[in-house]
This record gives structure tokens, sequence and C-alpha cells, in this order.
């Protein structure tokens, strides 16, 4: 009998829990019950991939000297020789299944694998032969025909990190100062001394370009009167400012922006720097940071991981033909940036890299960052940079779209001032109404609060009646992509403690988790954790307050 029972979980609880099962059994007898069960696809899904993943681990422990070839199918074979370097180890493999199957696909796979490593001398003919697409199809309207700068986008130089930091009012925004920190912390690394890269440590350490130059974090600011903001650049981490201020970038205008800090990208005779475009670039994942990296990146022909809440530079071992141009071979890429993001509503990280081919460069390697996602450093007044104002002419054809009139938006809701937040997840799933309604209830006990929500329950397709309906916004959204409050008491109830979650709130001083499941992840980051029915739990806890016994009714009830 497996220790869960699939049936007894929702979608959402399982897919963490799934993750750390290490057992074929286990898994194959938890795939019988819930197919006997509800048979719900993606909890189908989840436990067969989990199977794959777990038995293909136990075929990546085969030695390949011994492994029993006829036990393998020809795909198996293809993924196993992958990974032998050796030759005379591969001859063995061919031999042995010359004795036994005698199958010409798996005979292919080793030769081919023999050949890639001995260096044969068909490579040449094998070569992936570059036709530029404009020749290939000349018919075709190609959206890459009219673009001057692609020729110039082949074996071009690359360096430096650079940073969009977008302001507002005038004054730097956070995630600015957090990339920045971020870029320092990365390219003080890249410029490290390779010698001292240890297993633990081993990413960049490159000793700074091919040449060993150190390569810069440069940061970009434009907008009206921001000259005054590049001291606070190089504070917070950048080596170089580059910046454009005029009166009309008073506020973000996708068209003038994305040219400018383009023509910033290509502007290689400027005389503070001799190579092509930046090797990184780096943008805020906030709405105007999203709109310009995506038509940054698509300008300079490159690509863009949006929303990422990690980034580290390393090696990348990639076998894609496409990549490295000879089918069958691998190829190690130095200096790539790791660009980590959340997907399938954060269960599972993808790392997205951005590479050159044979006969098209793929730089900058762009990646936005989703706010919240990297300290703020501590900012180092006495660190010393360089500042330069770009020129350029800005023609009037960018202004076309005329800002006739605009509105402040409210403040919105503010979670940020108060003593006591009371946050609500999907624990309220069985009666959303009456779940805000308790969350209000409780909200309305303390003086200095006010009621906050997981993302998960802004994303559900809960119904709820029209007097709480008004509470279910994004604005009350806490978290990587909402706020981040740090109050005095933070009550969660019925929320899972997802890191998109706790990045949002784990900085508040005493934390009290209300949760059915004993295990959730937000036990971890819990002062207080009552394993219980919210809607049993939280009018118990309204009960203590209005009697005045609040701390000793937590107490009394926390498992922890
Ligand atoms: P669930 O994970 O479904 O958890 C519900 C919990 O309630 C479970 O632990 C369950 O045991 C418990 N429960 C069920 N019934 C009861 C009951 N009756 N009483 C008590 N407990 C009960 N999420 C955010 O919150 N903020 C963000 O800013 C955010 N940004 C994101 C950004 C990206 C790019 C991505 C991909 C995801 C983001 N998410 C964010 C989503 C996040 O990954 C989680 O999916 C989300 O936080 C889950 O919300 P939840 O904890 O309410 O729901």
């Amino acid at each position: 009998m497996p220790e869960i029972d699939p049936t007894d979980h929702e979608i959402a609880d399982l897919g963490p829990k799934i993750k750390d099962i290490d057992d074929e059994q286990e898994l194959e007898e938890m795939l019988a019950m819930e197919k006997g069960g509800e048979g719900r696809a993606p909890v189908v899904t989840l436990i067969e991939d989990r199977l794959e993943k777990v038995a293909g681990d136990d075929e990546d422990e085969q030695d390949p000297s011994e492994v029993d070839l006829t036990e393998l199918t020809i795909a198996d074979i293809a993924n196993m020789v992958r990974d032998v370097e050796e030759v005379d180890v591969l001859e063995g493999l061919l031999e042995r299944e010359k004795e036994g199957k005698d199958r010409k696909g798996a005979k292919e796979q080793i030769e081919s694998r023999i050949q890639s490593i001995e260096g044969s001398d068909e490579e040449e003919e094998t070569e992936v032969e570059y036709v530029p697409p404009e020749e290939k199809h000349p018919d075709l309207d190609h959206p890459t025909a009219d673009k001057q700068y692609v020729e110039g986008t082949v074996g071009g130089e690359y360096r430096d990190m650079w940073v969009y930091c977008e302001t507002q009012r005038g004054e730097l925004i956070d995630v600015s100062r957090e990339m920045l920190g971020k870029a320092r912390e990365l390219m003080d690394l890249y410029n490290a001394d390779p010698s001292e890269a240890t297993e633990d440590e081993p990413s960049g350490r490159y000793g700074g370009d091919e040449n060993g130059e150190p390569e810069e974090v440069v940061a970009v600011i434009i907008g009206d009167e921001v000259e005054g903001l590049t001291e606070e650049a190089v504070a917070y981490g950048a080596d170089r400012v580059v910046y454009h201020e005029d009166e009309r970038l008073e506020r973000f205008r996708h068209k003038p922006y994305t040219e400018i800090f383009v023509n910033m990208c290509r502007d290689w005779e400027a005389d503070w720097r001799d190579y092509h475009e930046p090797r990184y670039t780096v943008f805020p994942a906030t709405n105007n940071g999203r709109d310009l990296s995506a038509l940054v990146q698509g300008e300079l022909d490159s690509g863009l991981a949006s929303d990422c809440s990690g980034l580290y530079i390393e090696e990348a071992m990639i076998s894609n033909p496409a990549k490295t141009g000879t089918p069958g071979d691998s190829k190690e890429f130095e200096r790539i940036l790791h660009m980590k993001r959340p997907d399938f509503s954060g269960f599972e990280y993808s790392t997205i890299l951005c590479i050159d081919k044979p006969h098209r460069d793929f730089h900058p390697q762009g990646a936005s960052v989703i706010p919240g996602a990297f300290e703020v450093p501590e900012p180092d007044h006495e660190r010393e940079g360089e500042v330069t104002e770009h020129d350029l002419e800005l023609p009037d054809d960018w202004f076309q779209v005329e800002v006739t009139d605009y509105d402040r938006l409210d403040e919105g809701v503010d979670l940020t001032g108060n003593d006591v937040v009371v946050a609500m997840g999907r624990g309220i799933g069985e009666n959303p109404t009456e779940g805000i309604e308790l969350g209000l209830e409780l909200t309305d006990q303390f003086e200095e609060a006010d009621m906050g929500l997981s993302r998960g329950v802004i994303t559900a397709s809960y119904q709820f009646d029209g007097h709480v309906e008004q509470y279910i916004t994004e604005e009350r959204q806490i978290g990587e992509s909402g706020q981040v409050v740090e109050p005095d008491l933070y009550i969660a109830a019925g929320i899972s403690g997802a890191v998109q979650h706790k990045v949002g709130m784990d900085e508040s001083d005493t934390i009290v988790a209300i949760n059915e499941d004993p295990d959730a992840d937000i036990r971890d980051f819990s002062d207080y954790y009552i394993q219980g029915d919210l809607f049993e739990v939280i009018p118990r806890l309204v009960e203590a307050i209005e009697a005045g016994e609040f701390a000793e009714a937590i107490a009394e009830v926390s498992n922890d």
C-alpha cells in the first residue's frame, strides 16, 4: 500500500509530493489507484512522468561495457551511447550487438557515435550546408530579409551584462536595484580567476573575456532628467551607466525606448566600447519591461527568456545539430546564461538557454526578471563607475502616438503598511464565498490589518457572491508577482507555501499557518502551524480574539 493515496488529494497537492517518490512499485500502485478512482488525466500524467523518470534513472546506472543489449530498444541504445566517450567500450558494444540481435538501427547508432568521437573523414559531407532563408525561399516575403543588421550578427564580438534600469516618477524601482545586484554578483564570478573554481562553485570563473580582460555591468537608463540616477546605479553595482534623457521620454513609450536601447546596443563605434553587441541583457518583468525586452530582443535577432527567477553563467553541453552543425556530435558552449523560470504554475522550473547557431548568432542572451526574485543589495556609495550620455537625434515620427491626457490610477490596495495581514488560499475551495467572509471577519479583529490572497485564489475559477467578489483582485495577491509584505503578524489560511508565495511574506515577524495537510511546505517557514480545517479554525480564533485570548489560543492549537 503506497504512503499516498492519490484519490485523497487535489491535483495541485500531488505535484510536489510525487516529485519525492523514487520507488517504482509505489508509483505503479498509486497509478492503479488513480485509474481505479476518478482517473484524472493530469494526475495520471504526473505519475507516469515520474515513473518514466525513476525508471530512466535506473537505466542510467547501467554500465555500457556490461549491459545486456538484447534487453534494450534501439532508442535506449541511442540514449546510452550518447554519454559513452571510450571508443573501445563502443566497439565492444558493436560486437555484442552483432552477436546478439544484430539490428541495423542499433549498429548505426553505435557506429555513428564512434565516428563522432574519432572525427570521421565524412564529417565535411555531413556538415549542414547553410543557405540563407532569403535564398532558399526567394518567393517568400521573409521577415528577416529587410533587417540590415542580420549579417552583422554572425561571428560578432560580445561583452558585458547590460541591465535596463526602469524608473518611475524619477526614481529607480526596486527591481532595477535587484537586477544590478545580481548582475554584479554574476560578473564578479565571471571575471574571477578560474584557478579558484571549486567543484561546489564551478559556475563562470572565466577570468574575464577571451583575452582575460574583465567584463562589465552596464546600466542603461532612459527617461527625462535621469542623469541624477546614474550615481545610484553605480552604487548598486554598475561599472558603467549609459543614459539617454529627453523630456519626451518622461513616461515609457515603446517605439522610442526600443529604438534608443537597440541603438545603444549596436553603437559599436561608440568611443567607450569596441564590441558588436552586449553579451547579456537583463530587463525587469514589469509591464513596461516585458514590452521593451520582447521588442529589443526581437530587433536584435535574438531570443528572450521571460519572467525568470534564477540566473547563472556556466558551460552547456549541447547535441542539437541545429546548434552544433554536425548531427550526432556534442559541443560545449561556454559563458551561457542559464535562465530559470517557473512553469506549470510553479511545479516545475525550466532552464532556458540562448545559443548561437553555426551561421547565426543569438546575442545578446536576454532575460526578463520577476521583481522580488533577487535581493536588493546594500548600496556602496564609495564605488566608482563611468557615466556616458548616449547621443542620438530622436526623430519626431518615433513620437507619433500623442499622449493627450493621462490619469494616475487609484493607488489600489496597499497591503504593505499593515501590522497584520490575513492571507487566504485555495483551501477556501469547498465554499469560496464563506472562506473570504471568514478571512474578512478575522481581519476585522485587528486595527491595522487587511486581507491578502494567494495567486491560487485569483487564478481558480471560483464563483463568489457579489459582496465578496470585489476582494478577489490581483492587487491583493501576495508573492513574487504580487505584493511583498512584512507585517508583525501574517496569518496564512489554506495556503500551501509555494516558493512564489513565500518570497512575498517570509520576512513577516510572526507567521501563523492554518492548513489541513500536516506536511504542507508552509510549515517549514511558519512560527505556529495549526493543522486543521480553516472553516473550523478561523471562527475559533475570532472567538478567542474577542475574548482577548488570541495568543493563548494560538499557542494551544498550534502543532509547532
Ligand atoms: P494550493 O497550492 O492549491 O494550496 C492549497 C492549500 O490549502 C493546500 O496546502 C491544502 O492542504 C490546504 N487546504 C485545503 N483545504 C483546506 C481547508 N479546508 N482548511 C485548511 N487548509 C486547506 N502564487 C502566489 O501566491 N503569489 C505569487 O505572486 C505567485 N506568482 C507566481 C508567478 C509565476 C511565474 C508562477 C508560475 C506561479 C506563481 N504563483 C504565485 C503560483 C504558485 O506557484 C502557487 O500555485 C500558488 O501560490 C498556490 O496557491 P495556494 O497555496 O492558495 O493553493
